[in-house]
Parts: structure tokens; C-alpha cells; sequence
């Protein structure tokens, strides 16, 4: 049952074995995969601040392994406006030394896929409703929208969470043996949060290029940040990630002006730059917290790491995290869901993927962040010793489609 900033209405709807902070689609993820757990399920509360219309301009990569956690959710089929990616292009600006990633060196249909976050996020709320209508509209599962948790705190065998409704502000508050929070960081545990600012932003659009991108993908490093080209539908999703006060001026210019320090940024690989759609910016940061999971809390998605969008990593390993807590909810559905067991055995499981995510990602913006002549020549040499090694590549590649669990 789908409610809109409604409040439980009585005594009995105010207990739940888990309560999932965020409808993003980490937190949807997470619903979904539990729902996946059929009549024996849990009963779980979805709260979420936004309301309906996901309106959000990220474009993001889907991993092939999160294509396959995606089918098994029931929402691949449904997503609109996929594009496979067949092959990345990875290059440094001004300097030598490049490497093609292709699908056929692992023996794959594609290296990825491009969809768009306001498509994803439609796709697994609607599969939360029809796809199984008669858990949906039972007991189990019970999503609000439009409602903002304010505090979380923890008693002696369960925790309460208290919300307030986004028009009326009306106060609520319900109790859970679990609390998930996959609110994206915005709310929760700032104590235990480690931030790097990268003092980079990026900016996003779609663009049209004179060629036709042939499903290829490019990620070229420049000192100021990558900048990625990402295939989607007959235009190409943009990120370029660019100093704060360069991305403040890319943002005013008008289209012409951009299309062409586009032009000028990126070169003329794909003809020249002919049409931009509009533009948001997002600020860059490294968070991360630790621990993940314990006091009857876990933290996923974001709200476990924000990462830099360099190699589009964030969802995928989000949607890893989901999947494998949900795993641990559902062997056992008559276990306590916020023991210290069990949020033991879900830090363990994550723990390796997470770091890796984490280090790589934060390795590449480091490297390739700057003007050093030195490191240039490395980095060169580096990209071409792996153009040239198909074992280096394809433990890459396995590394970035399905991570390291
Ligand atoms: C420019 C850019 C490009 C990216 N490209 C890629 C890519 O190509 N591939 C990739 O894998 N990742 C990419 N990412 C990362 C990806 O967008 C995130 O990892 C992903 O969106 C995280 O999902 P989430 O559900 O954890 O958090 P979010 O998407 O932030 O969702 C959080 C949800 O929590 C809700 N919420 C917040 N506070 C509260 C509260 N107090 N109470 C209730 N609800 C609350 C919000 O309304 C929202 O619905 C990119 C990121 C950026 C910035």
C-alpha cells in the first residue's frame, strides 16, 4: 500500500521489524529485494521526503552486475530508454597514453548501461506497487512519501523514529527492531562521517554530438576533474567535473557558448558539439562512515558512502549494499532484523567491496586531479601498459561490473 504524508492510524501500525529512511533508489532497492522474501516477509515501514515525481537530472551507468540485481528486483524490464554501453574510451587530456575497455573481452552483451535516475526511481516505485499487488496491498510493506524523519533514537530492544509530514508538519512517530537509512546523507550520523571536499563540481547535461556515438563510452582526466561521456538514447549524458567557479560559469552560459567550450574541453573525437539540454550542477565530496551497521542502525547507499562520480560507482555499489542486506533480512525472517548478528555478519559481507569503491574512486580523482609533469608521464605509461596487458583489463573491468564482495 502506496500512502502519500499520511500518519499509521492505529496503535498496531506503529511497530515494524524495519524501517527504511529514504525511497531513493538504494532505499527502493531494499524494499523491493525484501518484499522478495513473499509471504513470510517482514513487516516494513518505507519513509521517504520526497514526494511522486522523481526530478532529478544525474544520469547514471548501471553496472552489468546491477543489471542482473535489477532483473531479479522485477524493475529491468520496465526501464525505458536504456543504452548499452559497448566499449570506454579512457584518455588524459594534453598528454599521451590511452586504453579501450570492450564488453568482448569479458565475454559480455554490454560493459553497462545508461539510464537516467528520475527513470530508475519511477520504474522500482511503480514495482513496489503492481508488480505484486496482493504483498503490496497487505500487511507487510507500507511506503509514505513526503514525509522527513527528524530523530532516530535508540531504547533497549528497538529504536524509535520520529517524522513529521511535509505540508501539515504533523508529528509522528513509529517504532522499528531496524532502522536502514538510505536518505543519501542528509540526515544521519554525521558523528562517525569522514569528508574529504574534492572543491570540485559537476556539471550535467545531455548533449548532441555531429557523430554518432556507436555506444561507446569516454572518460578523459584533466586537471580541474574528469570529464565522461556517456551514451544515451541518440545524445550523450555529459558529467564534467570542473573547478566550482569554472562549473558556476559553465552553468550561466547560454547553449551555443557551452556546446562550444565543450568543443574545446573535450576535442573533436565525436565531431562537434551541436545541442545541450539544460544544466544542473552538483557539488563533489568524498563521505564516508564506519561503522556501516550497529546500535539497531545500518547505513547504505550514500548515506554509507558518497563517492566522486569518476567511473559512475555510487549506485552500483548502493545497490550491492541493498541487495546484500536484504539477503541477511530474508534467511532468517523470524530473527530479530536489528541484532547485533546480524548487522555483523551484513559489515562483514560489505566491508571489502565498500573499501574498494571507496579507495578507488578517491585513487583516480588524486592521480589524475593535476598539473604534475611527473605523474603525467606515470599516468601515460600506466594507461598504455594497460592497453597492452588483457589480464590487467579484464581484472579491472570484473572489479567495476561486479565489485569485490
Ligand atoms: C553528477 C553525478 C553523477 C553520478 N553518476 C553515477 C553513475 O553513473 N553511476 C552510479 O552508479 N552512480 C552515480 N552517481 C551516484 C548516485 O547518484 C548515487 O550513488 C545514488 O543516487 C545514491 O542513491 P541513494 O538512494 O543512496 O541516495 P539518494 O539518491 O540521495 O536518495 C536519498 C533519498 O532519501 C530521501 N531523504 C533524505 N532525507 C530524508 C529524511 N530525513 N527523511 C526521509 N527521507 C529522506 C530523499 O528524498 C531521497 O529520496 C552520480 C552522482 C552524481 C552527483
Amino acid at each position: 500500500m502506496t500512502k502519500s504524508a499520511s500518519i499509521p492510524d492505529s496503535q498496531s501500525d506503529t511497530r515494524y521489524d524495519v524501517v527504511i529512511v529514504g525511497g531513493g533508489p538504494v532505499g527502493l532497492a531494499l524494499a523491493l529485494a525484501m518484499r522478495g522474501s513473499g509471504g513470510r516477509g517482514r513487516c516494513v515501514l518505507l519513509l521517504d521526503a520526497s514526494l511522486g515525481s522523481a526530478n532529478d537530472a544525474r544520469i547514471l551507468a548501471l553496472s552489468y552486475g546491477s543489471r542482473l540485481i535489477l532483473e531479479k528486483l522485477g524493475v529491468w524490464a520496465s526501464l525505458e530508454r536504456v543504452t548499452p554501453i559497448a566499449a570506454i574510451h579512457v584518455s588524459q587530456r594534453g598528454r599521451f597514453g590511452r586504453t579501450r575497455l570492450a564488453a568482448e573481452e569479458m565475454r559480455l552483451p554490454a560493459l553497462g548501461y545508461v539510464s537516467d535516475y528520475s527513470s530508475l526511481q519511477t520504474a522500482m516505485r511503480d514495482a513496489l506497487i503492481t508488480s505484486n499487488p496482493s504483498q503490496a496491498a497487505g500487511q507487510n510493506f507500507k511506503h509514505l512519501t513526503g514525509v522527513s524523519v527528524t530523530a532516530c533514537r535508540l531504547e533497549k530492544d528497538f529504536t524509535t523514529v520520529e517524522y513529521a509530514a511535509g505540508a501539515s508538519g504533523q508529528e509522528s512517530h513509529v517504532t522499528a527492531s531496524l532502522v536502514v537509512f538510505a536518505d543519501g546523507g542528509a540526515t544521519s550520523n554525521a558523528s562517525i562521517a569522514t569528508v574529504r571536499d574534492y572543491h570540485q563540481s559537476a556539471v550535467v547535461a545531455q548533449v548532441t554530438t555531429e557523430r554518432p556515438h556507436r555506444n561507446v563510452a569516454y572518460e578523459r582526466f584533466a586537471a580541474d576533474g574528469p570529464i565522461a561521456l556517456l551514451p544515451f538514447g541518440l545524445r550523450m549524458a555529459l558529467v564534467w567535473t570542473t573547478t566550482p567557479a569554472h562549473a558556476a560559469e559553465l552553468m550561466e552560459l547560454d547553449e551555443p557558448r557551452f556546446v562550444q567550450a565543450l568543443g574545446a574541453h573535450f576535442g573533436d573525437r565525436l565531431g562537434s558539439f551541436t545541442a545541450a539540454t539544460h544544466r544542473a550542477s552538483y557539488p563533489l565530496r568524498l563521505r564516508h562512515v564506519s561503522p556501516t551497521a550497529a546500535g539497531r542502525q545500518v547505513l547504505i547507499g550514500n548515506a554509507a558512502q558518497t563517492l566522486h562520480p569518476v567511473a559512475g560507482q555510487g549506485f552500483n555499489l548502493g545497490l550491492r549494499d541493498a541487495w546484500a542486506l536484504a539477503q541477511e533480512l530474508n534467511a532468517d525472517p523470524a530473527a530479530d532484523a536489528g541484532s547485533d548478528k546480524l548487522l555483523n555478519a551484513y559489515r562483514r559481507q560489505r566491508d571489502s567491496d565498500r573499501r574498494g569503491g571507496i579507495v578507488f574512486t578517491d585513487a583516480l580523482v588524486r592521480l589524475f586531479s593535476n598539473e604534475s609533469a611527473l605523474l603525467g608521464l606515470v599516468r601515460g605509461a600506466g594507461l598504455s601498459a594497460l592497453d597492452c596487458l588483457p589480464a590487467a583489463k579484464r581484472f579491472l573491468m570484473r572489479r567495476m561490473i561486479f565489485g569485490s564482495a
